[in-house]
């Protein structure tokens, strides 16, 4: 018996060394699609992409395909996977959301949905645990190793105290200083954990804001620590005194007032990216009525079980429109998509962000595919929404070098798609492969 499994690891072992040494060799070239590779530029058609262990080595025309495995994607179209600045991972199950969700199990299976979506990268924007870093998951997962979307993280952002909020909230394991003479300490063990970016909420609620003072220590220490720090905003005069103060990006729209011109060329010459997270306001008010996109086994399929019955019920529906909530929410709305377009029309950067699976009700996946098409209705055009959705995210998780691309040197991360995006965007939906570092990792979700 011992002899036998000492066998069997050595067959092991070689089978092991074999597939990697097949691994470093293997080309393998897509040839004949239409090509988007996520820089704003015209779709080249025709074009091949020469992939040699996991990097792209050609992208172009008439590639010569000896010793190459040939895809044939006539018809087809290709863009880089997609990468959303701004979600949240393990803290939704089926129809609740809670801190106790936090698993790697859940968490996996949330990344391995976004990556059948086609993203490849996501930033969980301050709500993680420490199960992330001390079992070495964030890692793995930024690192590639683990199956799904590669998982970055802003750690554990900073709000305001507040004692309604239980350990178990999916808000539980937030730093909430009362005071800036709290911020180094809580900052010196942040930075520990080497996070993306440091979340802040400014603007719990209209009563209870964060103090100017806590958020300038918060900036001053996470800039001695070389961190970015990130907001939430909702308001403009929060926006504004936060671009005096330092802040490094916005982590959603300002929905209250159209921007200013000052705003606007502060954010410009600051270089501060905004993350709009469009969705996040259409899905505060559109089920109370029945948008086309519900239908979809697009946006089923990337539901929590019970959140379609939930949504889809006759009570739910008449709940939501009895909510002022949910009125305000079609009024920020619109705001949201103003401000967008000025500010996209300014320089600033635009990068694609959703907060998705911070609620049960923000489908992770579908969202991304959303918030393109919603970026259009802002003003964007279906390339410009497609930059926002890779290269610019890629900035704002400074990984741009490897991903959010297709050119030479960079990781072949990217989908196929059945239908070219660049003349409707809802053709981003229509996924029929998806390729990490290369490799087909998922056949994709498709709308129909
Ligand atoms: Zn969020």
């Amino acid at each position: 018996m011992k002899k036998l499994s000492y066998l069997y690891l050595s067959l092991l072992a070689v089978l092991s060394v074999t597939s990697v040494q097949a691994q470093s060799r293997e080309r393998t070239l897509l040839k004949g699609m239409t090509l988007i590779d996520g820089n704003g530029g015209q779709p080249i058609n025709n074009a091949d992409i020469l992939i040699e262990g996991g990097i792209i080595s050609q992208i172009g025309k008439n590639i010569n395909s000896s010793g190459a495995l040939v895809i044939n994607l006539e018809g087809k179209t290709v863009m880089p996977a997609l990468i959303s600045s701004h979600v949240h991972v393990g803290v939704i199950k089926g129809n609740e959301g809670s801190g106790r969700f936090y698993t790697r199990e859940n968490i996996l299976s949330q990344l391995k949905k976004y990556q059948s979506y086609g993203l490849a990268h996501v930033l969980a924007m301050g709500t993680d645990r420490p199960l992330l870093f001390e079992t070495g998951l964030r890692d793995s997962s930024v690192n590639g190793l683990l199956p799904g979307a590669r998982l970055h993280s802003a750690g554990y952002g900073f709000n305001v105290p507040d004692a309604s909020v239980s350990p178990d909230s999916f808000m539980g394991n937030l730093y909430r200083p009362a005071a800036a003479a709290e911020v180094p300490g809580m900052m010196n063990r942040l930075a520990q954990l080497r996070p993306e970016i440091v979340k802040i909420w400014v603007d719990g609620s209209p009563e209870n804001k964060m103090k100017p003072s806590v958020y300038e220590a918060i900036l001053k220490e996470a800039h001695a620590h070389n961190l970015r720090v990130l907001a939430h905003v909702y308001y403009l005069s929060d926006a504004r005194k936060l671009v005096d103060a330092g802040i490094d990006a916005f982590g959603h729209s300002i929905r209250d007032s159209v921007v200013d011109d000052r705003l606007v060329a502060r954010m410009k010459v600051k270089n501060i990216p905004y993350i709009p997270t469009l969705t996040l306001d259409m899905f505060a008010h559109a089920y109370a009525g029945k948008p086309d996109w519900m239908n979809d086994e697009f946006f089923k399929a990337s539901l929590e079980p019970g959140v379609y019955e939930m949504l889809s019920s006759e009570k739910y529906r008449s709940d939501q429109k009895k909510l002022a909530a949910n009125a305000r929410s079609a009024a920020a709305y619109q705001i949201a998509l103003k401000n967008v377009r000025k500010l996209h029309e300014a320089g600033i950067m635009i990068a694609l962000g959703t907060d998705s699976g911070a609620f049960p009700i923000r489908a992770q996946g579908f969202a991304e595919h959303l918030e393109m098409e919603l970026l259009v209705q802002a003003g964007l055009t279906p390339l410009e929404a497609i930059t926002a959705a890779t290269r610019n995210a890629a900035r704002v998780l400074r990984i741009e070098k490897s991903f959010g691309t297709l050119e030479k040197g960079k990781s072949a991360d990217l989908i196929i798609l059945g239908d070219d995006p660049s003349v409707d965007i809802r053709n981003t939906r229509k996924i029929e492969g998806v390729y990490k570092n290369g490799k087909e990792v998922s056949r994709g979700i498709t709308s129909r």
